[in-house]
């Protein structure tokens, strides 16, 4: 299978392959999420059917058609009524763009598939730490499996295995150790965890697809997301605050933002009900950054490094 996609377009083909990737996205979407739900919620995706988080009724075919059944049901479950949340849809969509994107630049090849299922994995750590800050390593090891299975496809069609094997173990130690190694340092001076291990594996797994210099593009996309984030949680925070504040004895002695930037790079080991009543602290997921700048890192981060390197 090798049809990139500046064959599929010289053949006119391209926006249906896109638009049947798109489709496909939308209902991946869907199972995705129900199966980051049930990881969250400790259900196995193996057993018992789709079912309302709310009543338990099992979901029929037309509850299933993603972003359509919560369009038609105005956003509410068929058989209870309770309001189905607008995450659902949106990220149904989101997984639709991903998927349309990544055959738009890659076509129709065995590393579209690679990356296809890398995406998935990502989507799925994505929601299950924005829900309940877990980072599940079966996650971790299917996106390591893609990446295993496409060296493996490559060796047997007479491709360079060997050598790209190489290359993914190279890239996710260079990346891997010296996060670790200042991962360590960093929880050291500052007395508390400084990144959550799930992000450290990820970013690992991302040196293997990506080798250490496009990661480093990765990691600044992924760094400045963070922050930006952590910025819009820490202004949501501070505005739910006089409502907190009233009802606290010591309003008055509260420092205005206790929270930094720092927050972007912490994780699920902080939690903000911990924290004294006086201080604002928020809890930031950094996965769902990490996993958008892997998009966009597998969409542009070799152009974006080629033309970098050509400026020297
Ligand atoms: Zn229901």
């Amino acid at each position: 299978m090798n049809y990139p996609a500046s064959m599929l377009s010289s053949l006119g083909l391209l926006p249906l392959v896109v638009a049947c990737a798109a489709i496909l996205g939308l209902f991946m979407g869907s199972f995705l999420n129900c199966w980051a739900w049930r990881i969250v919620h400790g259900e196995s995706i193996m057993h018992g059917r789709s079912h309302c988080t709310s009543c338990g009724h099992a979901l029929g075919p037309l509850d299933l058609v993603p972003v359509l059944s919560w369009v038609f049901t105005r956003g509410r479950c068929r058989y209870c009524g309770e309001r189905i949340p607008a995450r659902y849809p949106i990220t149904e969509l989101v997984c639709g763009v991903v998927y349309a994107s990544i055959v738009c630049v890659y076509g129709l090849t065995w590393e579209t598939l690679e990356l296809l299922g890398f995406a998935s994995c990502l989507f799925v750590l994505t929601l299950t730490d924005l829900d309940s800050f877990i980072i599940p390593n079966g996650c971790i090891l299917a996106a390591i499996g893609f990446r295993l299975a496409y060296i493996g496809v490559t060796w047997a069609t007479g491709g360079d295995g060997l050598g790209l094997l190489r290359d993914s173990v190279i890239g996710g130690l260079a990346v891997g150790v010296p996060l670790l190694v200042l991962v360590l340092v960093m929880d050291r001076v500052l007395g508390k965890a400084s990144m959550g291990g799930g992000d450290l594996k990820l970013l690992a797994v991302a040196g293997m697809y990506f080798g250490f210099v496009q990661c480093l593009l990765l990691l600044v996309v992924a760094c400045v997301l963070g922050i930006v984030v952590a910025f819009v949680q820490m202004a949501r925070a501070g505005k739910q605050r006089p409502v907190d504040a009233d009802a606290g004895a010591n309003a008055e002695a509260d420092p205005a933002v206790s929270a930094s930037a720092e927050a972007a790079t912490s994780t699920s080991t902080e939690a903000a009900t911990s924290a004294p009543p006086s201080s604002l602290s928020v809890t930031i997921p950094w996965c769902p950054s990490i996993a958008v700048a892997c998009w966009f890192t597998m969409l542009a981060g070799g152009p974006i490094v080629s033309w970098y390197l050509s400026l020297f």
